[in-house]
């Protein structure tokens, strides 16, 4: 069975050592010191290894099921669940206003990365209540706010998206759900929603749905949809629970992962609805909290890859296999232990590399939304609007690879169930279709990101790069740091600019390269983050830091991604730079 353990220490050196918190002057952040969030991140690991860990394989094997209408939660969920309520955990970075701690957004992310690790699908309960909370707190009337947001903090009620049709999921244009207005001003919802995660479950009072639905007067496509507000049970004006509302679950899905987590399709009989934010636009309701929802996947990407790594290094020291060809590590033994051969060593760098610098980028990235919603630092807005899509893309993509990679550390003992690292591979495939699916993150990127405001955003972050360099010109011990990365990011440019070039005679040519342009800059920005790292590390040992070895390794990682990971860059650029032609050649019958 696997285990896991919160990389505390990681998490510390960055908010500490590389983001350097306290002292960024981002209100909230003073209270950051060194103590408080070693205390925090070190409680949530306890909660994670001794109560979330152990029940990661039972919400695998066990599943939700559905009887008479009510979905019951795996063994031992409920009890979880109530834990975390207890612990104030669900409350974490949510506005004091409504009964929340006030905890920046950075805080929630790392509490939140530990949580995913140890049960992905579990976490996913309190996720989604956390996007429908912050999309109320955003768009939602006095009284709106007041009825539902106490209890969707605490998690009393917890909250869904609903807004893929079985007919479509990327072109949400093509909606069917209707909202008919009612006089008293509420709306009938009626119309059925497919794979909404949370949908119904046995662990909270009420559900609150977030539902996109057609109201008449809007128009075609993406324009006439707007946000509906619908309660499973109705709440009265005293706050108390009433009848139940016209919603309810058709089935649960039998899925590759994440069994814990019911998976719904959802009947909406004209069910009462309350209109949240603008009427026709619903959209632009749902993408104000698109950049945290994309973030919150992509660190799936590495919270899975985490915990799949910490239980592969363990198997690659304890599995006794072959002969170092260097000279026997123990002797005394049958054979060696995994992890002497280069091999191996490869694939544990590869994971050690990708999770430690994905954790960089996402909190860098957390720290943006911070900035963004405290300070209203605009730039801070645009820059991690640019970042969204690599961060959810290119770490999910990643973050599945190196599951692969850990899964294959064990052998076959790797594809047998109850090692649970087949479950690792399953649970973080989903993180590359949900939240839109990796190809139209790529195509947000290329089609949207990269000319926004006038291509304002991707020229600050080329700026950040070549100023990230010079910082470090004649510091002999940053050169394998600087140069990869000047070179990368020059890759990432002349990509744009072919982009640029050819992108308007032929838009086919911007897109058949836009996969690649995801990776590419995924490379080029957690090249940014190893090399920041790098620096905070050699600041520490030149303070004479006591732990040299946590630092040397750090540096040592580094080193591996930019050796290792940064050229790849190159073949990227090539494959974007040969345009539409090999992608778009053969005609739709020759498939
Ligand atoms: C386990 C699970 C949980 C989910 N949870 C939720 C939830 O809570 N709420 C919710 O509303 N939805 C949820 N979803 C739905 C999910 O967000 C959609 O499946 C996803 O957005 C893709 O939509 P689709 O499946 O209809 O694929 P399609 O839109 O049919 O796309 C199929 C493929 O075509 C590609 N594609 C589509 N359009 C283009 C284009 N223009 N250019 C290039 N490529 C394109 C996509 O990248 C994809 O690979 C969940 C799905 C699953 C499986």
């Amino acid at each position: 069975m696997p285990t896991y353990t919160a990389p505390v220490k990681d998490m510390q050196f960055l908010l500490q050592d590389v983001l350097r918190v306290t002292e960024t002057g981002v209100p909230g952040y003073e209270d950051l010191d060194a103590s408080f969030t070693s205390a925090v991140l070190e409680e949530a690991g306890k909660v994670a290894s001794e109560v979330l860990a152990p029940l990661n394989a039972v919400g695998d094997a066990q599943g939700c099921v559905l009887e008479n209408g009510v979905v019951r939660t795996p063994e031992g969920f409920k009890a979880a669940f109530e834990a975390m309520k207890e612990g104030g955990w669900t409350a974490l970075d949510c506005d004091p206003e409504y009964g929340g701690q006030g905890l920046p957004y950075l805080m929630g992310t790392a509490v939140g990365e530990i949580f995913v690790s140890a049960n992905m699908a579990f976490n996913m309960y309190q996720g989604l209540t956390h996007g429908a909370y912050s999309a109320i707190h955003a768009h939602g009337t006095d009284e709106q706010k007041a009825t539902y947001l106490p209890k969707m903090v605490s998690c009393d009620w917890t909250g869904t998206m609903n807004l893929t049709e079985p007919h479509c999921g990327t072109d949400l244009g093509m909606l069917r759900t209707k909202a008919e207005p009612q006089a008293d001003g509420s709306y009938k919802i009626t119309g059925q929603k497919i794979f909404i995660s949370a949908g119904e479950h046995d662990m909270a009072e009420n559900i609150i749905h977030l539902v996109l639905a057609k109201a008449p007067g809007g128009g075609e496509g993406t324009k006439g949809i707007s946000l509906f507000i619908v309660p499973k049970f109705m709440v009265k004006e005293d706050g108390s629970l009433g009848d139940r509302n016209a919603v309810s679950v058709g089935k649960i899905e039998e899925k590759m992962g994440i069994h814990g987590n019911a998976t719904c399709v959802l009947n909406y009989d004209g069910a009462t609805g309350f209109l949240l934010g603008e009427l026709h636009k619903g959209m632009r309701a749902m993408f104000t909290m698109m950049n945290e929802a994309r973030l919150g996947v992509g660190l799936q990407g590495y919270a899975v890859a985490e915990a799949a790594y910490q239980n592969a290094v363990a198997y690659a020291k304890d599995r006794l296999q072959g002969r170092d060809v260097t000279g026997a590590k123990n002797p005394a033994g049958a054979a060696d232990p995994l992890i002497v051969h280069p091999d191996i060593r490869r694939s544990l760098m590869d994971q050690k590399s990708f999770v430690e610098g994905a954790r960089a980028l996402t909190f860098w990235g957390a720290s943006l939304i911070d900035r963004h919603h405290r300070q209203n630092d605009a730039a801070a807005d645009g820059l991690v609007g640019l970042l969204t899509p690599v961060i959810k893309g290119f770490q999910t993509d990643k973050g599945f690879e190196m599951a692969v990679q850990a899964q294959q550390v064990y052998g076959g003992h790797g594809y047998i169930e109850e090692q649970g690292m087949s479950q690792f591979v399953r649970d973080a495939r989903i993180a590359m279709i949900y939240e839109g699916a990796n190809g139209v993150q790529a195509l947000d990127l290329v089609g949207r990101k990269l000319a926004a405001d006038g291509g304002k955003h991707v020229m600050a972050f080329f700026d950040m790069v070549k100023a990230e360099c010079k910082a470090h010109d004649g510091d002999a011990r940053m050169v394998p740091f600087t140069e990869a990365l000047k070179a990368a990011s020059k890759q990432m440019q002349a990509a744009g600019m072919f982009f640029m070039q050819n992108g308007m005679k032929n838009p086919n040519a911007a897109l058949a390269g836009s996969y690649d342009f995801m990776h590419l800059m995924g490379h080029v920005c957690l090249g940014l983050m190893w090399t920041r790292m790098a620096k905070a590390a050699y600041a520490a040992l030149d303070a004479g830091a006591a732990d040299t070895t946590f630092y040397e390794t750090k540096i040592t990682t580094g080193r591996y991604y930019m050796a290792r990971q940064l050229p790849a860059c190159a073949t990227h650029l090539a494959r974007i730079e040969s345009g539409a032609d090999p992608v778009m050649a053969l005609a739709a019958e020759a498939f």
